[in-house]
């Protein structure tokens, strides 16, 4: 599995010039699984860059469908679908997962922030074929092969944590999540146990995490504690700040590194091999 990096900071976008190493579009992970079905992790706004790549791609047919796999319905989380290219192809198909909600449902979830008042495409209008599907914690199995194990995990409103596994291979994707004070969140390390690579929530220090208990987010001093609990080589730190600078945030880096030697920081067009 091919991982892209189109957005990593959490929040809201930041186009500001002392934070483009780290990049400032928000959650979107591109998975090429090496087949024409293509895996996409949250529709924040670095979907709308990574929806002019497939556009071309499709066009070439090197892609036939798009599974996007929703971690949860915060914008940051999908405010970049009204801007995915394939979305205005009518040939194209698109599956969208996302955790299932008792009060509302996935299609309603994705359709409110295109109603008329905030955007002039209604969702009804879009042309592509949508299918829905809404997720619980457990073992899903793909018709391409790909199983997603998803895990609750600590955030406002629900969120799932995933963990990819195709052709021998998995991670985890584990943005958003928020961990107790004393001790990381069992579950987390549970799901991301012997996996070649966690995608974790690294938005604060642990400063800056004091004032905000309650949030939903991780220090990365948190992610490192998760990585080494469940004995992970490769740690992406994920989802800055939208405060943190590219200095602070390669600090961050450096630092982490001391503790955990398969350290990343995510930046933005950044590639790894699973
Ligand atoms: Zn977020
Ligand atoms: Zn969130």
């Amino acid at each position: 599995m091919k991982l892209t990096f189109w957005g990593v900071r959490g929040s809201i976008p930041v186009p500001e010039i002392n934070k483009m190493k780290v990049g400032g579009n928000t959650s979107c992970v591109e998975v090429d699984l090496g087949i024409s079905t293509r895996l996409i992790l949250d529709a924040g706004t670095g979907i709308r860059p990574l929806g002019a790549k497939i556009a071309k791609e499709i066009a070439e047919g090197k892609v036939n469908e798009v599974i996007i796999l929703l971690s949860h319905y915060h914008w940051d989380h999908i405010q970049g679908f009204p801007f995915f290219n394939p979305i205005f192809n009518p040939k194209f198909k698109i599956y969208i997962f996302g955790p299932a909600k008792a009060n509302r449902k996935l299609e309603g979830l994705l359709s409110g922030q295109m109603e008329y008042d905030y955007w002039p495409v209604k969702f009804s209008q879009l042309p592509v074929n949508i299918d829905f599907y809404e997720l619980n914690e457990g073992s899903h199995l793909f018709k391409t092969g790909l199983r997603v194990i998803a895990k609750r995990h600590i955030h406002p409103g629900t969120a799932l944590g995933y963990r990819i596994e195709f052709g021998g291979k998995s991670f985890v994707y584990c943005t958003d999540t928020e961990h107790f004070q004393n001790q990381v969140d069992k579950r987390v390390v549970e799901l991301s146990s012997d996996t070649g690579l966690l995608i974790h929530d690294a938005q604060y220090t642990d400063t800056e995490i004091e004032f905000r208990l309650g949030w939903g987010h991780s220090t990365w001093r948190q992610a490192v504690e998760v990585a080494k609990q469940a004995s992970v080589k490769r740690l992406v730190l994920f989802h800055m700040d939208p405060e943190r600078t590219d200095e602070e945030a390669l600090g961050i880096e450096a630092e982490a590194k001391k503790e955990h030697s398969g350290v990343i920081l995510a930046k933005e067009g950044m590639t790894i091999e699973v």
